[in-house]
């Protein structure tokens, strides 16, 4: 007979509204036997019982519903922003507050690379550096020869130096879109969305997401995640081309990976028939520990960027409003077709006007192809409001809301993107739950560190660095924070049935963390430590 491994805890949190609470959980071929006391698995000829962590508290594993492979990728980069930050191998990294530092660790870096190498730097974000922003001149005093770039922390956004535009040719087509200019009209290095910044990242041989699709940084992302208490993530973006997916199936399939992986194909570089077909073939590659089939769309950019598509009265400094990722006629052809091939897909939508775009094409997909659970979700979703959740709520669709973004940007969004009304209904939590629409949350790691305790205090308390509270009406209570972050976002990846909540049957899945989340007062739940993780059974430290 397999055996049985009895955890006994302090306290389980089941987040299974049959039995709310527990204090053991036998465990069997990396499944859940049985929840209860001491005697939980007797009906089962009893167990093995492991009292390692009897005075920890257990909770279902954390499953982040928006992050990125390249949340242990681009640490092989130097980081750059305003925040500190830990990388993988636990190496702290100081915030830069001023170009002055920003510049300041460029140079030191450019003295330590080979002369042919591209410096690429991440993390930046101008919206924290208000009096001055950073142009191509700043980052020629780093290197007149040597191509330059730094990668702003939402990925929407680079700023290059002279080299690089001269390299592929900015500086004789000013008017290509997504390109800043000075005042005299020639483009000054700052290089918005998709469109204008592949030609430098190709051209640069640089590679975000293959990078993020290496062996090295996949384990890395394996540590990180067992560190915050993460044993599910999806990965919102990614190419899967074959060479990579038998990477991926290489060392997710290790024993000692400790992390489910569940990637969407990037929907917006291909025909969608293409896509979803491509999506419909990977699912039969899938593993319990690689989950293929889902598709990401991408409709505009970021609020803090000024790329994201704002319904009336748009920015509040006037700024021109932002950029389709997806023009709304073939954001509209892509939703039909993906959807009609029966593909779930994850729909990158920051301002309300990409929501309502967004919502219009799936209204207009489920009319002439009703489908019952088609689990589709609308990502980001920020500046959603009380009608566009009713409308999400009607047609079935899900959120995945950023409450990190509320820590992270709001002091900025309340302050120089949209103001104090609308900044107090970004990420609308309660606003969602109120309409019935199925809700998580997100770190969208790296862009804010993976970690959904933080992640669901976010949510909970809605404090902006400033100490401001944006938005008391739509803080969640710690209970509906710690459901988003399991089995919202279990949901959200269609693994609900799986995953999520500590149940007999489910995968046995835990985070073990040395508080209770749901007693601890609510500004202390992003401090509680995680021990480390149970997964499939095996328990894994950081
Ligand atoms: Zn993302």
């Amino acid at each position: 007979m397999p055996q049985t491994t009895i955890f006994a805890a302090r306290r389980i949190v089941t987040m299974d509204p049959n039995r709310p609470e527990a204090t053991h959980v036998a465990v069997r071929a990396g499944r859940i036997l049985a929840v209860g006391d001491a005697d939980c698995a007797d009906g089962w000829g009893g167990g093995q019982i492991d009292k390692r962590f009897r005075d920890a508290v257990l909770v279902p594993g954390f499953v982040e519903g928006h992050a990125h492979l390249m949340a242990g990728a681009m640490w092989r980069y130097p980081y750059v922003g305003f925040h500190d930050r830990v990388a993988p191998d636990g190496t702290p990294w100081a915030g830069l507050t001023d170009i002055g530092e920003v510049t300041a660790r460029l140079k030191d870096i450019d003295a330590s690379l080979p002369a042919d190498t591209p410096l690429v730097a991440w993390g930046f974000d101008p919206i924290f550096l208000p009096t001055e922003r950073l142009n191509c001149r700043h980052l020629d005093a780093v290197s007149a020869s040597r191509p330059v770039i730094v990668m702003h922390s939402n990925f929407h956004v680079l700023t290059a130096n002279s080299a690089v535009m001269r390299l592929v040719g900015y500086d004789r087509n000013p008017n290509i879109k997504g390109l800043v200019r000075f005042e005299d009209g020639t483009p000054n290095g700052e290089v918005q969305e998709m469109a204008a910044m592949f030609p430098i990242l190709r051209r640069l041989g640089v590679d975000f997401r293959a990078l993020a699709r290496t062996a090295d940084a996949i384990r890395d992302l394996g540590r990180t995640a067992v560190r915050v208490g993460v044993t599910t993530t999806a990965d919102l973006f990614n190419d899967l081309p074959d060479a990579d997916l038998d990477t991926l199936l290489a060392v997710t399939g290790g024993d000692e990976f400790p992390l489910r992986i569940v990637p969407a194909l990037n929907g917006i570089a291909r025909p969608p028939d293409e896509v979803a077909a491509r999506a419909r073939d990977l699912r039969k590659r899938s593993t319990d520990k690689l989950r293929l089939g889902a598709v990401k769309l991408m409709a505009d950019g970021s609020i803090q960027a000024f790329t994201a598509r704002l319904k009336w009265p748009g920015y509040l400094g006037g700024q021109q409003n932002g950029i389709w990722n997806m023009p709304p006629v073939q954001l509209a052809r892509a939703i039909e077709v993906i959807h009609a091939a029966g593909v779930q897909m994850h729909i990158h939508v920051n301002g309300d006007e990409a929501s309502e775009t967004a919502l219009d094409a799936l209204e207009a997909a489920l009319s002439k192809h009703p489908r019952g659970d088609h689990r589709h979700i609308l990502q980001h979703c920020q500046m959603a409001d009380a009608a566009q959740f009713v409308r999400m709520a009607a047609l079935g669709v899900g959120c995945n809301l950023f409450s990190n973004h509320i820590w992270y940007f709001g002091d900025q969004h309340h302050d120089i993107t949209l103001g104090p009304d609308r900044a107090a209904r970004m990420d609308a939590c309660r606003a969602a739950l109120d309409a019935g629409v199925p809700l998580t949350v997100h770190s969208d790691a790296p862009v804010t560190p993976l970690g959904p305790l933080h992640t669901a205090w976010a949510a909970v308390n809605r404090i902006t660095p400033s100490g401001r509270v944006l938005g008391a009406a739509q803080r969640l209570t710690p209970t509906e924070a710690l459901h988003a972050v399991t089995l919202g976002a279990a949901w959200s990846l269609k693994l609900d049935h799986e995953i999520g909540s500590i149940a007999c049957g489910k995968r046995a899945d835990f985070a073990i963390l040395a508080e209770d989340p749901l007693t601890v007062p609510a500004e202390e739940m992003r401090d509680i430590e995680v021990l480390g993780t149970v997964f499939g059974g095996r328990v894994f430290r950081p």
